[in-house]
């Protein structure tokens, strides 16, 4: 079958690496070959996410840590804040949780601010938060430390945050922030096969977590922060998506954190530019842009150009490459592109020649 490659902004590609460190000969996980490999990626991970707390492996995509958060930590109510299909499909899987919960909606494509946060927990009606970070189906990114600042006039309210298109793409310093989850799926911006996921959890998130009666057991932050401790995992883990993110976090360091932060930021910037020498705007308020993907505007709000974006994505597929066609209610007035992941200067001019050729076409 002819390999189609991904600039879908998840899962996205997978390099030949990865694969390799993935198929590596099977090992029991509570055996010392397990706690060896989790051991030596531990503290790689809390450099990653500049933090002291241990660092934890679920197999799981993100969905199952995102749930396991509100199971977690809400005993009140939470507040979810809704800005795209992600974000206010949590509030939907609160209610489904049995929690109360109550949603901050804002128009896609414009960010979640602070002062709207603000408002909402002044009412004191919440013990909790969900944000995600870069809202994956707008391309929009929400100020986190603007809004994570807050923690400090609600120490009592979790603030639970998903950056699963944004971990290792640009700086999330999680002590710094103060706030109490940080959770990313790996393939988004790991460029992992799908399965595992990666967060953290305040001091303060784990204390609260071991009043709470009925959290379950897969996704117990209490089970995880007492294995983690013995650098094992409270079920049986995809050990061979593990091998994986070892591979992959050398890597990570092989380049240097700031340099694959600037790699993200030059990559994101040629789409930009793709986009503007096309006449296409951004879908998102442009200083809100993600810097993971392009959500390109194609009759969703008025200005810029319009082009059939199915079509678009049939001539990009024929030369052998996969975009996105708009995801939810904006499928076809907009348009996705990823630069997650792997992709270089060099790939994605790559991939610009071929976006140029399919729009000489339309
Ligand atoms: C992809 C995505 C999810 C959902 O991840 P699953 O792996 O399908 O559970 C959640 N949040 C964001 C921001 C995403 O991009």
């Amino acid at each position: 079958m002819a390999h189609v490659k991904l600039h879908i902004p998840g899962p996205v590609e997978v390099s030949p690496k990865t694969f390799e460190a993935l198929c590596r000969p099977m090992i029991g996980h509570r055996g010392q070959g397990f706690k060896d490999l989790y051991a030596k990626l531990q503290p790689q991970l809390q450099t990653l996410l500049s933090t002291k707390q241990l660092v934890y492996l679920s197999t799981s995509s993100a969905w199952g840590v995102m749930e396991g958060a509100i199971r977690n930590l809400v005993a009140k109510k939470v507040l979810n804040c809704m800005c795209g299909a992600f974000s206010d499909k949590w509030l939907d899987v609160s209610k489904r949780c049995g929690k109360d919960a109550e949603g901050l909606q804002v128009p896609w494509g414009s960010p979640i601010r602070a002062e709207q946060i603000d408002a909402k927990l002044a009412t004191g009606q919440f013990d909790a938060l969900t944000l995600i970070h870069n809202e994956t189906s707008t391309g929009t990114m929400s100020p986190l430390a603007e809004i994570a600042a807050l923690k400090a006039k609600y120490p009592d309210v979790m603030f639970i945050v998903d950056a699963v298109s944004s971990m290792t793409a640009v700086p999330l310093n999680f002590d710094a922030l103060g706030i109490d989850v940080l959770l990313a799926g790996t393939q988004k911006a790991f460029a992992l096969p799908p399965g595992l996921s990666v967060f953290v959890a305040s001091p303060a998130a784990l204390a609260k977590a071991a009043t709470i009666a009925d959290r379950g057991y897969y996704f117990d932050f209490v089970e995880f922060e007492k294995n983690a401790k013995d650098s094992m995992t409270p079920s049986t883990p995809s050990v061979s998506h593990i091998y994986a993110l070892a591979s992959k976090v050398d890597d990570f360091f092989a380049e240097g954190l700031e340099a694959r932060y600037a790699r993200h930021h030059q990559t994101n910037q040629m789409l930009r530019d793709w986009g503007t020498k096309h006449g296409f705007t951004l879908f998102p308020e442009a200083e809100f842009g993600s810097k993971t993907l392009c959500c390109f505007n194609n009759g969703a709000k008025p200005g810029g150009r319009v082009v059939d974006a199915a079509k678009l994505q049939k001539l990009m597929k024929d030369q052998g490459i996969l975009i996105d066609g708009g995801y939810g209610k904006i499928k076809g007035t907009t348009f996705r592109i990823s630069n997650m992941g792997d992709e270089t200067p060099a790939t994605m001019q790559v991939l610009i020649v071929a976006l140029d050729k399919a729009m000489a076409q339309l």
